[in-house]
């Protein structure tokens, strides 16, 4: 990691050697100069020691010089000059007149007589100089007689003193060498060799693992620039040491987080990879090296060419363009649905998202796909179930209108006839609430199935809600007779097939429905008109009697109409008090007395006057009021009676009668509301008795027998209404603490003149005997119906012959008589 000079080097390149070298050129190069400067400044002083001496021989024969030029006596002259050129260094001397300048007396020697100059004197240049000394009159000094001329030759004594100074340099070279070397030594000896030993201890220091410590020793405490170099180098090592652990410390916790990230790459349900831009793996994590069925340890390198050839080559294209795009736009490119199928057919649907990152210091494509199968396939399920049944499967309402509407503008175009079911099944209600909502899924689920099995392919079945279903019927003829021929088979084969017995948790169950059918075709009817047709009909066929098939005619709107608003109206009939209630006698013909009244509901339409109980009671039963209203009803019977009781104008034995209804009967608060009700009004319960039918005991026997003697206990009655129209099951009769069984009015009407009639009477009042019950005859109204009666052994009856349902106080008044 770290590339570690040795601390050892060539001589050459010791501080030490580059000392001496420093040195060296130094001395020389000064001793040079200094030596061309001593040598100049030499000359010089010499020439003008010379020009001195020269001037002063001259001067000390000034006055011999004037007296010659006066007289102009050559002889007295020459032995001066003589005089003067003996000088060693004077090379001619010459006298001239002031006059004329003539030359007076010359005299000359040659300037190499000395021998021939050497050395720097032979290279000096202008060796020669001349001196001029004025002459003047020694009695007028203002008066020049002439010159002197005198030329000397500065080369005189110059070797000797350039060889003092050659001396004189050596000696300085020596000096200098000396204290170079001495330098070196203390260089060395100071300098160097400190550093050396320094740089070996940084050497051995383990910076590495920040394991630097101390360095310099002996040369730590110095107070010098060695002290400090060793003092700045620990602080250095120290700053190392430190930031090799920060940088431990950082690569620790990248390390950890490399390991947390690979973890969550790992554990991730996303596929993840990375490959180079020539479509090569780099990376992936599980998930994905599962899902492409890749070697786990050899996939790093495999072309995506290869590993994705399964998926379809329009996939792959679109691929291709993302790849392009990441790279081109180098921000995420999401591709919200792509589709694998593999070989073995099986679909995923990823949404997947591309970006480019650098991957070991290479571009590279980052591509992370969720698997959305899953999700899409919930998407379609809730799209399905926008348009379908989730119970049956079968289309829904929405859908069906949609389809209807088509068949419509079909028929409209092509004239062809259609026709639409509307059907409900006949006392459903009675089997979801006696056997369960599965249960009757599960017929729901039957008929269904049944009914798509029996339709034919271009009609379309639909389940409104609840039991109500619908079927278009389509393309029957364009001629209206043999349409409305081919529906009613059509219809008829519907019919046959809901009336087929189910079987369903090992019971069988007898279905019916009620059906109303509205033909259509090229008249200008909306969907809903057509389905408001149809329902109307359905009503109809329910209203006579259910399990039929009414086919909607014009006039039968009015009627269904009427039916519709009255169920809107009976909402607000219990709070508007329209509802009362009448009693009719029960009356004993033998003892000739009053044993009982049942209490009758009767509405008072405000508009319409008297609504007929066969009317509303349906009404109220489908809209769900009856048990609000059976329980007002018990409420103000009960309230009767006690006024009554209170006046004492009941007979011991006296009961009132009072009809429950299924649907009241089957809540679960019925038994203590009762026990309230009495309570209320402080009445004797045995004066209370309740009527009960056969399909409550049927439909729920547990219910029933758990209720009824919840009751009994506080001494509250039972009968039985409409004996004979029903199951008529004696098994039963015999679990339910019952007191009465009433004879169908049916029965009474008829039992003059029909047999079986006749026969049903005496097997009930056998039963009833049987079983110590009373019995009492229904709607008696003639004298012979009476007498008929008695000869079969039943002496109490009710029915216009003693006195129709008559108000509480004409009741009153009767009891009173
Ligand atoms: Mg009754």
């Amino acid at each position: 990691m770290f590339n570690r000079q040795a601390v050892t080097c060539r001589i050459s390149k010791h501080l030490s050697a580059k000392a001496i070298l420093a040195g060296a050129l130094i001395t020389i190069v000064t001793s040079g100069l200094l030596l061309t400067v001593q040598f100049t400044r030499a000359i010089a002083i010499n020439a003008n020691f010379l020009e001195r001496d020269t001037q002063n021989i001259a001067e000390s024969y000034q006055a011999e010089l004037a007296k010659a030029l006066i007289t102009n006596d050559s002889t007295e002259v020459e032995p001066i000059i003589r005089s003067i050129i003996a000088a060693p260094f004077i090379l001619s001397v010459g006298l001239y007149h002031n006059d004329d300048k003539a030359l007076f007396v010359e005299t000359k020697k040659d300037p190499y007589s000395r021998g021939e100059f050497k050395g720097i004197a032979k290279h000096l240049k202008q060796p020669i100089r001349s001196l001029t000394l004025l002459i003047h009159s020694t009695d007028d000094t203002s008066r020049q007689l002439g010159y002197l001329n005198i030329n000397f030759d500065i080369r005189f004594h110059i070797e000797r003193v350039a060889s003092t100074i050659v001396q004189n340099m050596l000696f300085l070279v020596a000096q200098g060498i000396v204290i170079s070397l001495l330098l070196i030594v203390f260089y060395y000896r100071y300098l160097c060799k400190p550093i050396v030993e320094i740089a070996k201890q940084i050497k051995q220091c383990d910076i590495p693992n920040a394991q630097g410590g101390q360095i310099g020793g002996k040369y730590q405490p110095r107070n010098d620039e060695l002290g400090a170099l060793v003092n700045e180098l620990n602080t250095f090592i120290q700053l190392v040491d430190q930031a090799v652990v920060a940088k431990e410390t950082a690569l620790n916790a990248a390390d950890h987080s490399y390991k947390n990230l690979s973890t969550l790459l790992e554990s991730l349900p996303h596929f993840i990879s990375v490959k180079d831009l020539s479509g090569r793996l780099l990376l992936a994590n599980k998930s994905y090296v599962k899902a492409l069925q890749l070697d786990p340890d050899n996939y790093i390198g495999v072309s995506e060419n290869d590993f994705l050839s399964f998926v379809p080559e329009s996939t792959r294209k679109t691929l291709k363009y993302a790849d392009e795009e990441v790279l081109a736009q180098e921000k995420t490119v999401v591709l919200p649905e792509v589709e694998w199928k593999f070989s073995d057919g099986k679909f995923m649907a990823l949404e997947m998202r591309k970006i480019v990152i650098s991957y070991r210091g290479h571009k590279a494509i980052l591509t992370v796909a969720l698997d959305i199968t899953e999700r899409k396939e919930h998407q379609a399920r809730v799209q399905y179930l926008a348009y379908h049944d989730s119970l049956t499967n079968l289309p829904n309402r929405h859908l069906f209108l949609d389809r209807l509407d088509q068949a419509l503008l079909r028929a409209h175009r092509s004239g062809l006839y259609g026709a639409l079911i509307f059907f409900d099944l006949d006392n459903f209600k009675n089997h979801n609430d006696t056997r369960g909502h599965l249960f009757g899924d599960e017929i729901l689920i039957n008929i269904a199935k049944r009914l798509k099995d029996t339709i034919r392919n271009q009609d379309t079945i639909a389940r409104l809600g609840g039991d109500e279903f619908v079927i278009c019927l389509t393309e029957l003829s364009d001629d209206e007779l043999t349409a409305k021929n081919l529906g009613s088979e059509l219809v008829e084969r519907i019919l046959t097939c809901l009336r087929q017995p189910l079987t369903i948790e090992n019971t069988s169950v007898q279905i019916s429905a009620s059906l109303g059918v509205a033909y259509f075709n090229n008249d200008s009817l909306s969907a809903s008109e057509l389905l408001q047709h149809a329902d109307l009909a359905m009503y109809k066929a329910k209203e006579a009697g259910r399990n039929r098939v009414f086919v909607f005619e014009n006039a039968m709107a009015e009627t269904v109409a009427r039916l519709r608003q009255l169920k809107i109206d009976s909402k607000e009939a219990l709070a508007d008090k329209q509802f009362y209630l009448v009693f009719q006698p029960q009356f004993d013909s033998e003892t000739m007395e009053i044993t009982g009244a049942e209490a009758l509901l009767r509405w008072k339409h405000p508009t319409r006057g008297i609504v007929s109980p066969d009317e509303f009671i349906p009404l109220l039963e489908e809209s769900g009021l009856m048990p609000l209203v059976g329980q007002w009803v018990i409420q103000n019977a009960v309230k009767t009676a006690s006024i009554w009781h209170d006046h004492k104008l009941v007979k011991k034995g006296f009961k009132i009668s009072i009809n429950v209804s299924p649907q009241q009967f089957r809540q679960v608060s019925f038994a203590h509301e009762v026990q309230r009700i009495v309570n209320q009004y402080s009445l004797e319960a045995e004066l209370i008795n309740l009527e009960i039918t056969e399909s409550m005991i049927i439909d729920d026997i547990t219910h029933t027998a758990n209720a009824m003697n919840e009751l009994r206990n506080i001494g509250i009655n039972f009968s039985i209404d409409d004996f004979g129209t029903g199951y008529s099951n004696l098994n039963y009769l015999k679990l339910l603490p019952l007191d009465i069984i009433k004879i169908d009015q049916s029965f009474v009407r008829d039992i003059l003149k029909d047999q079986s009639s006749i026969a049903i009477v005496q097997t009930i009042l056998s039963m009833a005997k049987q079983l110590n019950l009373t019995t009492i005859a229904e709607g008696v109204e003639t004298q012979h119906q009476l007498e008929a009666l008695k000869k079969m052994g039943c002496h109490v009856y009710q029915g216009y012959l003693y006195s129709p349902p008559i108000k509480a106080e004409q009741f009153q008044q009767l009891l009173e008589n």
